[in-house]
C-alpha cells in the first residue's frame, strides 16, 4: 500500500503512520524527522533547513523531494510506504508523481486527516519531545510518567522550537496557503479519502482502516 499521510500540523499524522507501520509494515516517511535528524546532526542540509524550520517556513522543495526520491529507493519500501508531511507544495506533488512514475510505483490513497484549527492549536501548544529519541507527549492528552521526563530514556522534555505558540501559528497559516490546495489535486485523481480527525486515536485508526478497505 502507497499512501499519503495529509493533514496540518497536529492533525496526528505521526500517530496514524505509526498504526499503519505496525499493521501493514509500511514505513513512515516523515520528511519532518529527516530534516530534524540533519539539524541534530548538523549536516549541510541540517544547516540550511534549521532556521527556516524554527520560524515556521518551508524547506526548498528540491532539497525535500531530494530526500524523498532516496528514501523511497531504500529495500524496506518494496511493499508499500506512508508519507507523512510530503508533498506540502504543488511542485513537491508533481514531483512526487514523477519519482513515483520512475520508480514503477503508484499511489493507492491519500488519507486526509481533518481537524478544526482551534484543535490545532491546542494540541500544538501541549506538545513536548524528547530530544534523544525524538518520542512525542502532550501535557494533559498523553503525559509521560514522570511529567517532564521521557518514558524511554529518561531525557528532560522540551518543546520543539517550531512549536512555539508563535510560530505554530505561522505554520497553520502556511498550510493553508502553500498546502490545503493540493487535497483538491488529489481529489480530481479519485484519491482522496477525507477523515474526521477528532477523537480518540484508536477511533480514528479504525476510520482509516475502513476507508482503505482493510478493516
Ligand atoms: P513536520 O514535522 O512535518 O511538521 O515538519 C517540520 C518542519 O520541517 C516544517 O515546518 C518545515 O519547516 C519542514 N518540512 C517538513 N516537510 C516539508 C516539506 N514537505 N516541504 C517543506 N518543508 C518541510
Amino acid at each position: 500500500m502507497n499512501l499519503i499521510l495529509f493533514g496540518p500540523p497536529f492533525a496526528g499524522k505521526g500517530t496514524q503512520a505509526k498504526n499503519l507501520y505496525a499493521d501493514f509494515k509500511i514505513p513512515q516517511i516523515s520528511t519532518g524527522d529527516i530534516l530534524r535528524k540533519a539539524v541534530r546532526e548538523g549536516t549541510e542540509m541540517g544547516k540550511l533547513a534549521g532556521p527556516l524550520m524554527a520560524a515556521g517556513a518551508y524547506v526548498p522543495d528540491e532539497i525535500v523531494i531530494g530526500i524523498v526520491e532516496e528514501r523511497l529507493k531504500e529495500p524496506d519500501c518494496v511493499n508499500g510506504f506512508v508519507l507523512d508531511g510530503f508533498p506540502r507544495t504543488p511542485p513537491q506533488a508533481e514531483a512526487l508523481e514523477r519519482m513515483l512514475a520512475r520508480l514503477g510505483k503508484k499511489l493507492d490513497a491519500v488519507v486526509s486527516l481533518e481537524v478544526p484549527t482551534e484543535k490545532l492549536i491546542e494540541r500544538g501548544s501541549g506538545r513536548r519531545s524528547c530530544p534523544t529519541c525524538g518520542a512525542v507527549y502532550h501535557v494533559y492528552q498523553n503525559p509521560p510518567k514522570r511529567a517532564g521526563f521521557c518514558d524511554k530514556d529518561d531525557t528532560s522534555l522540551s518543546q520543539r522550537e517550531d512549536d512555539k505558540a508563535e510560530v505554530i501559528e505561522k505554520r497553520l497559516k502556511k498550510y493553508e496557503t502553500e498546502t490545503a490546495s493540493l487535497k483538491q489535486f488529489y481529489a480530481q485523481r479519485g484519491l482522496l479519502k477525507s477523515i474526521d480527525g477528532v477523537g480518540s486515536p484508536e477511533g480514528i485508526y479504525e476510520d482509516i482502516k475502513k476507508a482503505l478497505g482493510k478493516a
